[in-house]
C-alpha cells in the first residue's frame, strides 16, 4: 500500500513480546522467552525495519521500546536496532525495564547506547501488592536498584503505579506514593487494574472495587503526586517540570508513528494498521514484504474525532489553532451543541484557544468524550 511520508514528526514504537513468566494480571500480548525466540524475532524486527526504511530515513522525534519485557533484549541486541535508525538531536530514546533485570552491568552498558530515558514497570512499592501481581522485585531492593540506575548516568527514569488494586485502603495509596517519592523519579504513569478476560486474575473471579472506590484512589494519587512538585499533565500522568513522556505526548497529539513488531498499532495519517499478534503470521506477513497490515483508511471525521479524544486526556487540552490547522475548521463551531452542554455541567472549560476537561470531567473522561463526539 503506497503511503506519504509524514509530515508531522515521526515516533516509532517497537514491541518485544517476550517475558520471563506471566503475571496474573496481564492481558498484554506476552510470550514465554527463549534466547532462540528473541533471535528469531529480531531477524523478522529488521526485515520489518527495512519494509519502512523510506519513513526512516528522516531523524525519528522519538523511540520506545516496549513490550512484554523489552528489557530482555542484550544492550547490542538494542544497539543493533538503533543502528539501522536516525533521530533528532532531542530525541527521547525509552525502554521499558523490569525491575529484576536491573543490574548494575545492565544499566552501565545500556548507558553506553543511545537510550536515554527508562520507564520502570515497578507498579507498586508494597510487598504485599507485588505478590498479587506476581511482580518478582521486592520493594526494599528498589532504592539500591534505582541508585544504580543513577550511577550509571541516567537523568530520566518514569516508574508504573498501579491502583484500584483489591482490598487497597485510601492510606494504603498515600503510603505507597510516599515510598515511591523517596525514589524520586521525573515522571510517574498511574494505571487502573484491570482484568481482562483470559487473564488469570480474571479466571479466578477476583471482586475489583467500585467506581466510587477508583475515584477515590485516582483523586488521592493526584493528589499525593502534584503536591510533590509532580505536574500532571495528561489523566494518568505525571511528571517533573520539562520531563513529560515526548513519545506519549505524540500519541496525544496524534502525530505519526510507525509501529513495529508483532501486534504493534501504527498511526501514518490516513491509516491506522496493526501487525498480527500471532507470531508466524507476523512473521508470514514480513517475509511477504506485506507495509501497514490490517489498514484501516480513516476519513476525515474519524480523524478529527481521534483527533479530540487522544487531545482531551491532556489537562492542558487541545489547541484550537491546531485543530483548525490540521481540519480546516473550527472546533467550536463543529461541536458548538455538546461543548455548550458539556460546558454547562461542569465537564469541560474553554480557557483562551484551549478546549480542556475540567478536573471533574477527568475521571469520567470517557463519558464526557462520547458525549462530546458521538
Ligand atoms: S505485566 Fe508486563 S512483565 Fe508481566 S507478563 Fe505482562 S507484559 Fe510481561
Amino acid at each position: 500500500m503506497g503511503q506519504d511520508i509524514p509530515s508531522t514528526p515521526l515516533s516509532l514504537y517497537i514491541h518485544i513480546p517476550f517475558c520471563l513468566s506471566r503475571c496474573g494480571y496481564c492481558s498484554f500480548f506476552s510470550l514465554p522467552y527463549s534466547q532462540s525466540a528473541m533471535e528469531e524475532y529480531l531477524r523478522a524486527l529488521h526485515i520489518e525495519l527495512k519494509l519502512y526504511q523510506s519513513y526512516l530515513d528522516k531523524p525519528l522525534a522519538s523511540i520506545y521500546f516496549g513490550g512484554g519485557s523489552p528489557s530482555l533484549l542484550s544492550p547490542s541486541q538494542i544497539n543493533g536496532i538503533l543502528d539501522a535508525l536516525t533521530w533528532n538531536e532531542t530525541a527521547e530514546i525509552t525502554l521499558e525495564i523490569n525491575p529484576i533485570q536491573i543490574t548494575a552491568q545492565f544499566v552501565s552498558e545500556l548507558k553506553q547506547s543511545p537510550i536515554n530515558r527508562l520507564s520502570i514497570g515497578l507498579q507498586s512499592m508494597d510487598d504485599a501488592q507485588l505478590k498479587w501481581l506476581d511482580r518478582r522485585h521486592k520493594a526494599d531492593d528498589m532504592p539500591a536498584r534505582i541508585a544504580l540506575i543513577r550511577d550509571a548516568g541516567f537523568k530520566n527514569i518514569s516508574l508504573d503505579f498501579m491502583y484500584g488494586l483489591p482490598n487497597d485502603e485510601l492510606s494504603d495509596v498515600t503510603r505507597n506514593l510516599e515510598a515511591y517519592m523517596k525514589l524520586n523519579p521525573e515522571h510517574i504513569s498511574a494505571y487502573l487494574l484491570c482484568l481482562d478476560e483470559g487473564c488469570a486474575r480474571h479466571e479466578q473471579g477476583i471482586y475489583l472495587p467500585d467506581d466510587d472506590r477508583v475515584e477515590a484512589e485516582y483523586s488521592k494519587l493526584c493528589e499525593v503526586i502534584t503536591d510533590n512538585g509532580y505536574v500532571q499533565y495528561e489523566i494518568s500522568n505525571f511528571a517533573r517540570q520539562g520531563r513529560e513522556s515526548q513519545h506519549n505526548l505524540a500519541y496525544w497529539k496524534s502525530n505519526s508513528y510507525l509501529a513495529l513488531g508483532a501486534s504493534a498499532s501504527g498511526w501514518i495519517p490516513p491509516i491506522r494498521y496493526q501487525n498480527h499478534s500471532n507470531l508466524q503470521a507476523y512473521y508470514n506477513n514480513v517475509k511477504e514484504g506485506m507495509l501497514f497490515p490490517n489498514a484501516v483508511h480513516c476519513d476525515a471525521k474519524r480523524q478529527e474525532e481521534d483527533f479530540i479524544m487522544m487531545g482531551l486526556r491532556l489537562l492542558q487540552g487541545i489547541n484550537l489553532d491546531v485543530y483548525k490547522q490540521r481540519f480546516g475548521r473550527e472546533l467550536l463551531d463543529v461541536y458548538a451543541k455538546p461543548i455548550d452542554k458539556l460546558k454547562q455541567i461542569g465537564m469541560l472549560e474553554l480557557d483562551g484557544k484551549y478546549l480542556r476537561l475540567s478536573r471533574a470531567g477527568l475521571f469520567v473522561s470517557n463519558s464526557v468524550i462520547s458525549e462530546l463526539i458521538l
